[in-house]
């Protein structure tokens, strides 16, 4: 998400007539903050304070805080960094560029969270090849640990023919992979089209090679859904939807709104009509009121449905959010044991899925020169792994088939296929 509102603003920016470019040169600095763990949040003030330096060094530069931890803490921000030029939270991003063409001093622009439909349609995008699209603009699930609905607002649905315009767009410009972006993309809705509507008209666009699709809900997640991901060619065998506990009482406690019981029979039928699937999840450990039979719970949920990833966090209380005022608050130790142990559990699955696929050959979207070694490459197969293989940046861009020869718990290595036909 703030990857995308990141590019979304250089684009904007580049519009006005700035240039993308290191800190060392800049006039502007843009800092796109994220406040929904606190280790980012930590992060993010750690960098403003560095900038206070930055901008000592030569007068007329701007330091530009926008994202939500905008959005959460404006008025905390503007006292204790005074040196910061514009506090923009994540519903005002698109006004930036021109308020600081015309100039305007100290702005604080944190108030039209629920109007982001009205933004433009921007098709500016760092890679010419991979590109995200928003369909939905915040949440208003309130799962109890969560502070994006405080931060981003509640649920916007984007207009069809906006998200349509600039999938095309995207498109013609040679983007080969689109992925659509929401907090609850199942949850999608705009004057009766829902959101499987949505995927199989965007999967049915002319010249687009893969779609994806990304965050789901279980309780929004439809068997319409899974049709579409079955029938449409474009749509890619791989799925990211977050479990967060195994245990019922702690699923209810977090207001999720479904059971293991409900998430298990989502997954069996994905399983039965997309029997290649490569699923992955989101897990918290340590959330209040966990014990070690609800942590069991969690534990056996892992090892019975075999991700091929799982993002695993442990329970870190927000501000604002219904959870941090909890009762039965678990000690850190215990946190990070319960993490540990599921780390270690995901990583031997991984890594026992991904060696069934060696001698499989594949098809890889090429993104980027390895940063280890300069005769490497690196992509992404339609399962959404990475893959490593031996090739020159001129394959950038391009679809090529490899086969795989060796796996890792979240890399494989392979060797392309002599012969076969490059996709420009
Ligand atoms: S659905 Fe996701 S974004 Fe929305 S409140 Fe729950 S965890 Fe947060």
């Amino acid at each position: 998400m703030n990857d995308l509102d990141s590019e979304l603003l250089e684009g904007l920016f580049m519009k006005q007539g700035f240039n993308a470019g290191s800190l060392e040169e800049a006039d502007v600095a843009v800092l796109v903050t994220c406040c929904v763990r606190e280790t980012a949040e930590n992060r993010a003030l750690g960098r403003v304070s560095r900038l206070k330096k930055w901008k000592e060094e030569r007068p007329g530069r701007y330091i530009i805080l926008a994202g939500c931890l905008a959005q959460k803490e404006s008025e905390k921000l503007r006292k204790n960094y005074p040196y910061i030029d514009y506090i923009v939270g994540p519903g005002n991003i698109f006004d930036l560029p021109v308020l600081l063409k015309e100039q305007e001093q100290k702005t604080i622009l944190v108030d039209k969270l629920n109007e982001r439909h009205k933004g433009p349609i921007i098709t500016y995008r760092r890679s010419s090849f991979r590109a995200s699209v928003n369909i939905t603009y915040g949440c208003e699930n309130y799962c109890a640990y969560c502070i994006v609905p405080y931060v981003r607002g509640k649920l916007v649905n984007r207009p069809v023919d906006d998200i349509l315009q600039e999938v095309q767009a995207l498109i013609r410009k040679g983007v080969k992979e689109i992925t659509l972006l929401g907090q609850n993309v199942n949850a999608y809705w705009y004057k009766g089209w829902k959101f499987p509507d949505l995927l199989k008209t965007v999967a049915r666009i002319e010249g687009l090679e893969r779609v994806r699709f990304v965050t789901s809900h279980p309780k929004d997640f439809t068997d319409d859904i899974i049709k579409v991901m079955a029938e449409e060619p474009s749509v890619c065998e791989s799925l990211h939807l977050p479990l967060q506990s195994g245990s019922n009482k702690i699923l209810q406690r977090m207001g999720r709104r479904y059971t293991f019981e409900k998430y298990q029979s989502i997954v069996t039928r994905i399983r039965q009509y997309i029997p290649d699937i490569a699923l992955s999840s989101d897990f918290i450990t340590g959330f209040p009121g966990e014990d070690e039979e609800d942590f069991e719970k969690t534990r056996w949920a892992l090892e019975s449905i075999r991700y091929d990833t799982a993002f695993l966090f442990l329970y870190n209380p927000r501000p604002m959010t219904r959870a941090a005022s909890l009762s039965g608050q678990l000690p850190y130790e215990v946190k990070q044991q319960r993490l540990a142990r599921l780390i270690e559990i995901q990583q031997q699955i991984s890594l026992q899925i991904n060696r069934q696929t060696i001698g499989e050959t594949v098809s890889v979207l090429v993104t980027h020169p390895s940063p280890r070694y300069e005769e490497q490459v690196v992509g992404r197969t339609r399962s959404d792994k990475n893959v490593v293989f031996e090739g020159t940046p001129n394959l950038i861009g391009k679809l090529v088939r490899v086969k795989i020869r060796e796996a890792y718990p979240s890399t494989l290595i392979g060797v392309k296929c002599a012969n076969e036909k490059v996709f420009p």
